[in-house]
Order: structure tokens, then sequence, then C-alpha cells
């Protein structure tokens, strides 16, 4: 053998060698087909701006431990009480201040609310009668603060993989999407829940380092993985839910893993007259003519009253005027028995994306959050979220 074909053999070995190393690297979701370079992938880990709370004319915010630089009116570490006047000025500690105002956290962060949040906090006005207080965050931090406020600490750890990686997508999304208005995130259902800090800091971030960076594409976009507590026994499309054009991974799957669950059935009665009253009809006399979504959940139905009143309602019209008891737009039956209206139905919340039960019975039965994933979100595939996470 020729030293030059020799080099050559050599050289191809370890290409090769190269080749298996990079196909060995970690790839925290390995079921999940890896996507190229995404057009929306960001430099660097981005920071979100949560929405924590607003302050109406008149009102005033109280924020503990924030940071200061020395000579400045704000001494480390400081407490700072934010007034908003009712002729438009904003004050910190009873001076005017210029918006929009960042206070940057000390050792402990900023403490707001009872919570204690990392990051920066940007007080800005998002409306002339509105002052809105935000976190401004790195990601992985702000996951941190959401995987255990949407899932319960005890579930399986593929399980809150999983919801580690819907979180970050879902967030990166509206990232990518929200760019142009004041904040990103709202901390509550409305988005996504986010109590700050995390009161188990260790698993969170054990649970965030593990997927760190890691979000679901669809195509060449973020994908907005909404979650939500019991399917019921399959998941709906996201076009279906919420009116808006869904991608593939959000057109719903069949579930079964949330059977025999605590709100995979439900039962509730309520006054009629109170569900009458909230439904404009007088006291209900009966429902007729229900309207179903192609996944089964109520699209609308007609509602009679006692004084000849008739009405088309939604199914989530319904739903909130039975009340709390009353966990989905999926009844299964409604009736009027007696002075109660009596609803069955199935699943517990909207229904679009990761079924949260479902994945913690396919964690227990030993899949992992990459299978999880694939599952809830078919046809989504994993990218980072910025170069080398
Ligand atoms: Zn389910």
């Amino acid at each position: 053998m020729t030293q030059g074909r020799r080099r050559l053999i050599a050289f191809a070995a370890c290409a090769l060698l190269a080749a298996l190393v990079a196909t060995l690297l970690p790839v925290d979701i390995p079921f999940l087909p890896k996507t190229g370079a995404p057009g929306w992938t960001f430099h660097e880990e981005p920071t979100i701006r949560v929405l924590l709370g607003d302050l109406a004319p008149g009102a005033s915010a109280d924020l503990g431990g924030v940071a200061g630089t020395p000579g400045t009116r704000f001494p480390t570490p400081t407490r700072v009480i934010l007034e908003f006047g009712r002729d438009g000025s904003v004050r910190a500690n009873g001076s005017g201040v210029t918006l929009p105002l960042v206070l940057q956290g000390g050792p402990d962060g900023i403490g707001y609310s009872g919570r204690r949040y990392s990051g920066d906090f940007v007080v800005d006005k998002d409306k002339p009668d509105r002052v809105v207080v935000l976190n401004r965050v790195p990601i992985e931090r702000y996951v941190e603060g959401v995987v255990l406020s949407e899932m319960p600490p005890n579930f399986p750890e593929e399980a809150l993989k999983a919801q580690a990686v819907a979180s970050r997508s879902y967030a990166a999304w509206k990232i990518a999407t929200c760019r142009s208005l004041s904040w990103d995130v709202a901390d509550t259902q409305r988005s996504q829940v986010y109590r700050g800090n995390p009161e188990l800091p260790k698993l969170a971030a054990r649970m965030v380092r593990a997927t760190r960076g890691q979000v679901l594409a669809s195509g060449k976009r973020p994908l907005e993985a909404v979650f939500s507590s019991t399917c019921g026994g399959s998941t709906r499309s996201a076009e279906e839910a919420f009116g808006d054009a869904a991608p593939d991974p959000l057109r719903g799957v069949v579930c079964r893993a949330c059977d025999g669950t605590t709100f995979s059935t439900w039962r509730c009665e309520t006054d009629r007259r109170t569900v009458g009253k909230v439904l404009g009809v007088g006291t209900v006399t009966a429902f007729s003519n229900p309207v179903r979504h192609p996944s089964d959940r109520l699209r609308s139905i007609d509602v009679l009253g006692d004084k000849g009143a008739r009405k088309t309602v939604s199914g989530s019209a319904l739903q909130s005027a039975l009340g709390s008891k009353a966990l989905s737009t999926w009844f299964t039956s409604i009736d009027v028995r007696g002075r109660v209206v009596v609803a069955e139905g199935r699943g517990f919340g909207h229904g679009v994306g990761m079924c949260q039960v479902g994945a913690g019975t396919l964690a227990r039965r030993g899949a992992d959050a990459g299978s999880i994933l694939a599952t809830y979100y078919p046809g989504a595939s994993v990218a980072p979220l910025w170069p080398n996470p």
C-alpha cells in the first residue's frame, strides 16, 4: 500500500469516526428529526418579557431587592415603590422617572407580589392609562419558572422534560410573533403559568438543563406548542378550538392515555335558573339541536327558556354558564332534571396539543420525552433555539 493510499484510508477512517461521534453527541430529544437551520434561530439565548402586573392611574406597586448603581437614586439593594399618578406621571421612591424604567435584581432577584424573580424588571406604559410591570428574563430561567407551575412536580421526569420543551416552544413562538408589542407573554393561563423562581429549584433546573434550548418546530417556524390538562380521549385541532389555521402538529390525535384518570369524565349539576340567567333566557326548560365539531366537542346548542325564549349559544358559553365544575366543551349529555341542569362530559381544558395527564401516563409506561412529544405533536421536529445551546 502506498503512503498516499494509507493516508487516504486514515483520513477516511477519521472522517467516519468524526461522523459517528457527531451522531453520538447528546441529542436531547432523540426521537424527533432535527431540522436544518430555521430562519428564526436566535444568535444567542433570547430573553422573554413577561407581564406580571399593571397599574391604573392612582395605583402603586412595591418591588423589593432591586439592585442599583451606586450614586443613582437606587442604592444597592433597595425597595422601590412605584406610583402611577392620576396626571400620568410615574414616580419611583417619590422621584419622577422617564419610561421605560429598567430595574436590575440583586443577588436574590426582585421580589414582587410575594414571589421572587430573576432577570430585570421593566416598567413601561403600553397604553396612556396603563403602566405595566414586566419581568425580562432569559428564556431558560423563564422555563424553570413555568415547568413546575404547569405540571405537578411528582410527575415522571420524562413528562416534565416534555413539558419543558412544549413550554419553551410556546414561549419561542410568542417571542417570534410578539416582538413589536410591549410584552411577549402573560404570567397566567392566558399564556402559560409562570411563578418566577421555582419552589423546587433543583428539579426545575434539571428538567430545563436536560432539554436546554430545544424547541419544537413546524417547518421553519417554532411551534405554538399549546397543551392542556386532560384531553378526555382525543385532542382537537387548534383550528377547531381557536379558529386559526392549524399547523400539522396541532391537528389533533387519539390519546387514551388519560382514560380513567380524575378528569377524563365529569358530571355537574347547576341550578337551571342560574344557567338561564347567565345565558339570557330566563329559567332553562330544555336544550335542543346540538351541533358538534369534528372532534365531538360541542360547537353550539339551542337553549329554551320558560317564557318562550330560545337562543343558540356556543359550547364555551354553555360551559361557563354551568360554572367551574363543567371542565370542557366536550359534553356527552345535557338535560334538565327537576330544578337542575345535569351535564356530563369528557376532559379538562381546551384539548389542543399535549394532554398533560396522558403525558404522565406515557412516561410511567416507559416513554421518553421525545416520544411523548411525537405522540402529541405529530410531524413536529426539534431544533435549537440558538446555535449550540
Ligand atoms: Zn388525553
